[in-house]
């Protein structure tokens, strides 16, 4: 009987190698030599994929959900593996099997029973969730883009509220909506410049008593001197000025101190109104790691050794920004979904290796920092590329710089669906674009 890997997240990492794994090894009367070597199975909580990275693009409405998620079912049916919906709750390392939760419906009825799934390789990269470093109000009153789900919830009420505000104007000269959006990381920069340029699109579809600019308020906190503070200094003034420019308050050394159901304090008593609060200041592991008896670091990810192997269990993986490797010059592996891809390519050989009883990987896997690349907008981005040989950086910015961040996500479709669906499903959703409102207003 084949052997079973099984792959526990269908993220930036987990679903690039269960794809592959699958036109590798799990076809079933497939051509390909080693054709089925191994069953290969993928385990998320979700029924779709949308691309992590992508959702501040999802939160401004410029990117569709119903258009950009990409059915589990239909790529483990494309690509050779099988489908398993339900969120992983628990691990029996000792008998090589995890527990799938129980899946509701809409009104708490069970619809898929708790299940067991046995393994012979598990590779786990259930990616990241918000840490509010225990911030009062930061849970209750914030969202965070953890998943397509969130960034659904945050379009439609900033509609409802811009829908509000545009009732209110004529009786409320100030009446608009305050956006605030807590960290100046990639995901709050890209958020708040794809707000901006949504917010002038809302105007002709509607809205048209908001003044983007001034009624649209979009307001970024960051706790350090700069913004985007690992990339270099360069690629943070350009970020800065370009959201400045387009009418975005950025405030640094800001620390927030409490957040309440309308407003933001930091701790210089400073307030920010906030009809709309969004956390992008943190990330930590999900609790769930700590939980199924794999020895896990500080930060909560899960302690691997230079080949992504979780410490002392030989047949258990984790990899992506659930994590913790630690590179050859001693520092984290940074949660990107550059690493998680490298990583997944870097499993993909290892495990092929193994279920092909050929010699196992000696090498060990080695980040390679290819740079960093922050979307503003659908015109601009800024960012950093590293050359592979000199280890020069180079400083890109404008369209070519957006050209290069959109073919990140290209990468990421090609390695799920092949170069041809690429292709077509780029020029398709290029013709949508065309036929249908800039933002998504429903
Ligand atoms: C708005 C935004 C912008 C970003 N921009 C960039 C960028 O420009 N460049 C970059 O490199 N990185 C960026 N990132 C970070 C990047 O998205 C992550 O580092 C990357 O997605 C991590 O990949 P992963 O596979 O580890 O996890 P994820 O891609 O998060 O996937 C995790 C998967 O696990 C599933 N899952 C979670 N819990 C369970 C469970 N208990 N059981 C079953 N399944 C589960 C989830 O449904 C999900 O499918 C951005 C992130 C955000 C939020």
């Amino acid at each position: 009987m084949a052997r079973r890997i099984v792959v526990v997240g269908g993220g930036a990492g987990g679903l690039e190698l269960a794809c592959k794994l699958g036109r590798m090894l799990g076809r079933v009367g497939g051509n390909a030599p080693g054709a089925q070597d191994a069953r290969v199975s993928l385990v998320d909580c979700r029924l779709f994929h949308v691309w992590k990275p992508s959702l501040h693009e999802v939160a401004a409405g410029t990117l569709d959900i119903h258009q950009e998620g990409l059915s589990y079912l239909m790529l483990a049916h494309d690509n050779g593996f099988d489908f398993v919906y339900g969120p992983l709750i628990g691990l029996d390392a000792n008998a090589r099997s995890i527990t799938v939760g129980a899946v509701y419906g809409e009104t708490g009825e069970p619809i898929i029973p708790q299940r067991q799934i046995p393994y012979d390789v598990l590779a786990i990269a259930v990616g990241s969730t918000a840490n509010y470093f225990g911030i009062p109000g930061a849970a209750e009153h914030s969202m965070a883009l953890n998943g397509p789900e969130d960034a659904e919830r945050f379009r439609l009420r900033m509609l409802k509220l811009m829908a509000m505000a545009d009732l209110q104007k004529e009786a409320k000269p100030t009446a608009g909506i305050d956006i605030v959006i807590i960290g100046g990381g990639a995901t709050g920069v890209e958020l708040a410049a794809e707000l901006r340029e949504a917010s002038k699109v809302h105007r002709n579809y509607g809205f048209r008593r908001l003044e983007p600019n001034t009624d649209v308020r979009i307001t970024l906190l960051e706790g350090a001197p700069r913004i985007l503070a690992p990339l270099p200094e360069k690629v943070s003034t350009a970020a800065a000025n370009l959201l400045r420019e387009r009418h975005v308050r950025v405030v640094t050394d800001c620390r927030v101190a409490r957040i309440g159901p309308d407003r933001v304090e930091d701790g210089s008593g400073n307030h920010y109104p906030a009809d709309l609060c969004v956390w992008a200041a943190g990330i930590k592991a999900p609790d769930l790691l700590g939980q199924l008896g794999l020895p896990v670091v500080k930060g909560g990810q899960v302690d691997v050794d230079a080949h992504l192997r979780v410490k002392g269990h030989p047949d258990i993986y984790a990899f992506g920004d659930c994590a913790a490797c630690v590179d050859a010059d001693g520092r984290l592996v940074p949660p990107r979904a550059q690493s998680a891809h490298q990583q997944a390519d870097y499993l993909l050989d290892a495990l092929r290796r193994i279920e092909r009883g050929e010699p196992p990987k000696q090498q060990a896997y080695v980040y390679k920092d290819y740079g960093s690349l922050v979307s503003l907008g659908t015109r601009s981005s800024v960012g950093s590329l590293m050359g592979s040989v000199f280890r020069a950086t180079w400083f890109v910015e404008g369209l070519f710089a957006r050209a290069m961040y959109a073919s990140l996500h290209l990468m990421h479709h090609q390695a799920v669906l092949g170069t041809v669906r690429t292709g077509v499903l780029a020029m398709a959703r290029f013709l949508v674009k065309r036929a249908t409102p800039l933002v998504k207003l429903h």
